[in-house]
């Protein structure tokens, strides 16, 4: 349930308020905006009786969240939630363009694709030093020594980095490098991971799960944010379905679907959604145009040498390319980047 008070209502109506949900054993997620304040009812809030809510100064009305999803959902946060990236916001007018190879391989091969990239215009750097491969016998990433050249990267180019904790004995050490930690789409819903990144003092770039729904995908957020860390950034990255001529379907619905479901950024991750380097560019637009708040995009100098994702990934020079497209359209739809 929500509170929605009235507009102008005064300080002590607000705490007063807030002191009546916490003293029936629930929490409270306050949204401020211009107009008027919401009180958001965390909990299991079925039995409560609205009326004695309605009944405070101050209230304007009370309205129930049907949504599983409670911290997620726009109904308690209508603004939109900006999350810091070093010095852009995640979800305001600017995009957020991530980018670099699937997999840090070596000290050369990241510091080239971090200056190119940095070049090109993104804002900031990815890259995986844990890897979830789908055999036990591929590449299964650097481990710290990646997180270590991510680190050198960064302090070369400027660029902050998203790089991916794929247990939960691994956040702590990942937290230490990475400007956002990202979750897998194989780990969506690994709920003792969420609840760990939860507590981690980062913000989050979730990715949806290769065969979850949006409204899992949502929930998996509310787990993060459950525990306190509000600072969750959505991605799309495909979607299994029939299709066969690409690794995975670009879901473009959700991206306007989530853009109503919730205040949460949302990026669009157009190499995996494709998995072939040749449809990236096009999938990208089409994201920018259907209102996503970034991209991340995998890109490596010397795609056939890579040792995870080479046929997916852009070379520097198509990156930049990229970025220039992506320009015009983010222009169209009045964003920057
Ligand atoms: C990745 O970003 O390299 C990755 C493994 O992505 P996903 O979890 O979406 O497959
Ligand atoms: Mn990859």
């Amino acid at each position: 349930m929500i509170i929605v008070m009235q507009p102008h209502a005064s300080a002590e109506q607000i705490a007063a308020v807030v002191s009546r949900v916490e003293g029936g054993g629930y929490r409270v997620h306050l949204s401020q905006g211009e107009e008027r304040t919401i009180i958001g009812v965390i909990g299991d809030d079925r039995p409560i009786d609205r009326g004695q809510f309605e009944a405070l100064d101050g209230v304007e009305k009370t309205v129930p969240i049907l949504k599983p999803f409670k911290l997620a959902s726009r109904d308690m946060h209508p603004a939109e939630t900006l999350v810091p990236l070093d010095g852009l916001k995640v979800g305001g007018p600017k995009l957020a363009i991530i980018a670099g190879p699937c997999s840090v391989e070596s000290r050369s091969q990241i510091l080239e694709t971090a200056a190119a990239v940095k070049e090109a215009g993104a804002t900031a750097l990815r890259g995986g030093a844990f890897k979830p491969r789908t055999s036990p016998y591929s590449f299964q990433g650097l481990g710290e020594e990646g997180l270590q050249l991510l680190a050198e990267a960064r302090n070369l180019t400027g660029l902050p980095i998203v790089t991916e904790a794929m247990s939960e004995d691994q956040v702590k050490l990942v937290a230490r490098y990475a400007a956002v930690i990202q979750i897998g789409a194989r780990n969506m819903q690994n709920y003792a991971l969420l609840n760990t990144v939860g507590q981690a003092g980062r913000p989050v770039l979730l990715k949806r799960g290769m065969m979850s729904t949006i409204e899992e995908l949502l929930m998996s957020a509310e787990y993060v944010m459950a525990q306190g860390n509000g600072r969750v950034i959505l991605c799309e990255r495909g979607i299994r379905t029939f299709e066969k001529y690409t690794r995975n379907t670009t879901d473009i619905n959700a991206v306007p679907v989530l853009k109503q479901l919730t205040h949460l950024p949302v990026v669009v991750d157009p190499s995996h959604s494709t998995g072939k380097w040749e449809y990236v560019i096009a999938v990208a637009k089409a994201a920018v145009a259907a209102g996503a708040d970034g991209l991340i995009v995998e890109v490596h100098p010397h795609p056939t040498e890579a040792l995870s994702d080479g046929g997916q990934s852009l070379k520097p020079e198509k990156f930049a390319q990229l970025v220039r497209e992506v320009r015009r359209v983010a222009e169209a739809v009045d964003r920057t980047c």
